[in-house]
């Protein structure tokens, strides 16, 4: 199905959903990733998960995820956040679980 049905101005399912992890490199790029999210215990740590970005104490969603639902660091985003795409069955299945239709 084409992606050009999802809009993902108005969404934000899946910056709210699904557990989000960056990497070092991914931090390397966008600072506010080590000041911002939580960094993994060094004994659960690997190559792509070295900061959990979503769930955090008290955030519904991504601690980057603002209220008009786009991303504050898009430009800089993780690697995982580029690669998501919309129309897939996981933001299909984010969609659906808050009921985005
Ligand atoms: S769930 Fe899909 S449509 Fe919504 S923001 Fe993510 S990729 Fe875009
Ligand atoms: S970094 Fe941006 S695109 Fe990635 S989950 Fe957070 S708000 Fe969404």
């Amino acid at each position: 199905m084409s992606s050009e049905i999802y809009d993902c101005e108005n969404c934000g399912a899946c910056c709210r959903c699904f557990p989000i992890f960056a990497s070092e490199a991914d931090a390397a790029r966008e600072p506010a990733i080590r000041r911002e999210t939580r960094k993994v215990e060094p004994h659960l740590a690997t190559e792509h998960k070295a900061y959990q970005m979503h769930p955090l104490p008290f955030l519904q969603q991504c601690a980057f995820l603002k209220e008009d639902q786009l991303c504050r660091i898009y430009a800089t985003r993780p690697a995982v956040c580029r690669r998501f795409e919309a129309g897939s069955d996981q933001c299909k299945e984010a969609r659906a679980r808050l009921g985005i239709k």
